[in-house]
């Protein structure tokens, strides 16, 4: 692996992306971070209600008609999706974080200039800076 802390291209104009300084990455680090506590809560949040439902299901169904027995089901339902979402947010978070160590992290995929860390705390997914963004959006 070369060294990229020697690659760094003072005045010529740069083919590849520039240079963030530790500093932000670190900001984005911490962004980062704070979000995946933030998703691991909900969802641990979420997978106790399912656990209720589940339980009050189990526990008071002996006098449920239909409908309330559909109710409770969808709502179920809407709880473990909810709940596959938020983990499959996680799993974004998490994969940014590896990115971010490897350096390819929080790059606009379309003009290659660095994302702003407030956008990238706010949408740990995002691959486009807002600007380019707003042009995919107009199309
Ligand atoms: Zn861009």
């Amino acid at each position: 692996m070369a060294k990229p802390a020697d690659t760094r291209t003072a005045g010529r104009k740069p083919m590849a992306k520039a240079t963030r300084s530790v500093a932000e990455t670190e900001k984005i680090r911490a962004a980062l971070a704070a979000r995946r506590d933030e998703l691991r809560s909900e969802y641990d949040q979420t997978l106790s209600e399912i656990t209720e439902l589940q339980r009050d299901r189990l526990t008071d169904s002996a006098g449920d008609d239909q409908a309330d027995t559909g109710t409770k089901t969808f709502e179920r339902e809407q709880e473990i999706s909810l709940a596959n979402s938020i983990r499959e947010r996680i799993t974004q978070v998490e994969r940014a974080l590896e990115r971010l160590d490897e350096g390819g992290y929080g790059w606009c995929e379309r003009c290659g200039d660095p994302i702003p860390v407030e956008r990238l705390a706010a949408f740990p997914s995002a691959t486009l800076c807002v600007k380019c963004k707003q042009l995919e959006e107009r199309r």
